[in-house]
């Protein structure tokens, strides 16, 4: 006999010993029993629950008779439970197994359970015997350890372990192709050990933890910046405290190093603020240094060291300012992030302007419409050329209100010589539309107000799209260009032949014209295989019933070739360069007078 203690576990060796009274011990075990155990049939009704459930889950044993088991189980874990069973069901042994289930005052607790099984006179399965034990206090420690291991203890914000093991990941997704360019910034505050030194380090603490605040503060600023004009997300960002006075930005995706240092500006008005600490004022600066991700990189962390660099090299130059390892990009970048402010300065004086290119029907010589072609009017350095501009005024946001403006001021334009000029009932005005300008979730809206404002017949406004907006965000670009159609917006496809997507562009869109890149059209007379190619254009767009338009036309023997070869329309140097709007009024008089002069003389 097995050295027992005390008067019960005697009677339970009796009972064992006897073999008569299986049932009594079973309920006298789990009647006592720490763990909650359970009896249930092969359907999963209950059959029995010890006394335990009471204690840890507040239920007595006649409520839970009213209740379900399984509804009480956090749906996620619904479906271990089920596998679990039918596996001990089947091969009489059970795992086991962690799952949450609901306290009567509603909230979780965690659970770890073993099924052992109990046989019927033919030896199937009849019942489960399920023990239950209460594990929520260690998986909660176990969870904060974990958690503590991530994260500093003062900011809340993930450490320099979680931060370099998601640079590593993002590195990774980087190199390999997959992923964009990333930025890391290195934020180490100034003078700040001198500041603990007098201050305390309690005042120190305080205060980086209201910088972790403002840091955090800024970068949902950021990401939300980058949404209006389409490119939804594009700031994705990891903030950590690195250690000490010191912080590190992840940027996971950055489309141009101006990006990176607009966020480190941000920062630094967002440091310049005073502090209030312990009632007392106290000030703070930082140096920040921005790193790209780069070929040269060989782990991600060699991007943090190139940041630390840059971060140095800010705090030499005095503080309180940014700088990019790469100091040729680092000229590149405050250049960009000058002309951005430029550009909306330029926005609110209106200093840009709309030009005019005539298209023409190559049959008979008449305008058809003009392209309209935007111009910055720069104070100091005259007609600047939408290349050097359009790209800056996409990434600083500005790209929504500027398009407005274009489609505004070109439908204005083409309503006010419809009004002063009979004949020019026709005539029609194509606007440029970018991937992203198209992808902006106000920009159907848009057009539609702008007509309803105008008035003009929706016929006469043709957007211009690039292949690229059938690749990028292809069901976003369906769905605002099947709303234009329905209005009756004609749309055109761009530099047709210049990509490799033109196929599918046309596949995808719901075209009425395209428009030949200026190359093909510039090179068609001296190149055969090329003249070849601007046939099976036209015979394509012959086919799909589009119209066809030659851009850059430079010379007479150009048009003669391409009116044999039935392209429809033809606009370049040869007919017009782009003008402004009183200059291309003349040309419509001209145009119009010459037209009715010619008639008169038949
Ligand atoms: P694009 O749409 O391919 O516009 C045609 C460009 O070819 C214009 O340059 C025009 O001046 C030029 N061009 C026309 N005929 C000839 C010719 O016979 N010979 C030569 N060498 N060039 C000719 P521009 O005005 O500098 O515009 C450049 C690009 O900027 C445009 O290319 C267009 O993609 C973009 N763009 C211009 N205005 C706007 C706009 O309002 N919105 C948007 N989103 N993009 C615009
Ligand atoms: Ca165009």
């Amino acid at each position: 006999m097995p050295a027992l203690l005390g008067a019960q576990q005697f009677h339970i060796y009796r009972m064992r010993r006897d073999g008569k009274k299986r049932d009594e011990l079973f309920q006298i075990v789990t009647e006592n029993a720490a763990d909650m155990i359970a009896l249930v049939d092969v359907k999963g009704r209950r059959l029995y629950n010890s006394p335990a459930y009471k204690r840890i889950l507040g239920y007595s044993p006649a409520e839970l008779s009213e209740t379900s088991a399984f509804e009480q189980i956090h749906p996620d874990d619904r479906y271990k439970i089920l596998e679990a069973a039918r596996e001990a069901r089947s091969t009489g042994v059970g795992k086991k197994l962690e799952y949450r289930i609901r306290h009567k005052d509603g909230s979780w607790r965690v659970l770890e359970s073993v099924a052992g099984t109990i046989r019927d006179q033919n030896g199937d399965v009849s019942k489960l015997v399920i023990v239950n034990r209460d594990i929520t206090d260690r998986k909660r420690a176990e969870e904060q350890a974990e958690h503590n291991s991530f994260h500093d203890s003062l900011t809340g914000l993930p450490n320099r372990r979680l931060f370099l093991d998601r640079l590593e990941h993002v590195f990774e997704r980087s190199r390999r192709g997959h992923g964009p360019q990333f930025a890391v910034l290195f934020v180490d505050l100034d003078r700040f050990k001198a500041f603990n030194d007098t201050m305390g380090t309690s005042v120190g603490d305080q205060v980086i933890a209201e910088v972790g605040r403002r840091l955090g503060a800024c970068l949902r600023e950021e990401d939300t910046a980058a949404r209006p004009g389409g490119d939804p997300g594009a700031h994705h960002a990891v903030l950590s405290r690195l250690g000490g006075d010191e912080f590190t930005i992840l940027i996971e995706a950055i489309r141009d190093p101006s990006d990176a240092m607009r966020v480190g500006q941000r920062i630094l008005a967002a440091l310049a603020a005073l502090f209030l600490v312990e009632g007392r004022e106290v000030q703070t600066s930082a140096s920040i240094g921005i790193a790209l991700s780069t070929a040269a990189h060989i782990r991600g962390e060699d991007a943090l060291q190139d940041a630390e660099a840059a971060a140095r090299r800010a705090q030499a130059l005095g503080g309180g300012r940014c700088e990019l390892y790469d100091e040729a990009m680092h000229a590149r970048a405050v250049g960009r992030l000058k002309l951005e402010s430029e550009l909306r300065a330029a926005l609110e004086k209106q200093e840009f302007r709309l030009f005019y290119q005539p298209i023409v029907q190559l049959e008979s010589g008449d305008i058809r419409g003009f392209e309209a072609l935007v111009r910055w009017q720069h104070p100091g350095q005259g007609l600047i050329s939408p290349d050097k501009f359009l790209a800056a005024a996409e990434d600083s946001g500005l790209l929504a209100a500027t398009g407005e403006w274009i489609l505004r001021t070109a439908c204005r334009q083409l309503q006010h010589w419809t009004e002063a000029m009979p004949g020019s009932e026709a005539l029609a005005v194509a606007v440029n539309v970018s991937p992203r300008q198209l992808a902006g979730e106000r920009f159907a809206h848009g057009v539609e107000k702008i007509l309803w404002e105008t008035g003009l017949a929706p016929e006469r406004l043709h957007l211009e799209l690039g292949e690229s907006v059938a690749d990028a965000e292809a069901q976003l670009a369906e769905s605002v260009l099947a709303r234009l159609k329905s209005l009756h917006v004609r749309v055109t496809l761009d530099d047709f032949g210049a990509g490799h997507s033109s196929l599918a562009a046309l596949q995808r869109l719901p075209l009425d014209a395209v428009k030949i890149d200026r190359p093909l059209v510039a090179a068609m007379l001296a190149d055969r295989r090329r003249m070849e190619m601007l046939e099976l254009i036209i015979t394509i767009g012959q086919r799909l019933r589009l119209k066809t338009i030659a851009v850059g036309v430079e010379s007479a023997r150009q048009v003669e070739r391409l009116r044999a070869i039935g392209c429809d329309l033809g606009q370049g140097y040869y007919f017009s360069p782009p003008v402004d709007a009183a200059a291309a009024e003349k040309l419509l008089r001209q145009h119009t007078l010459g037209a009715a002069r010619a008639a008169d003389a038949r």
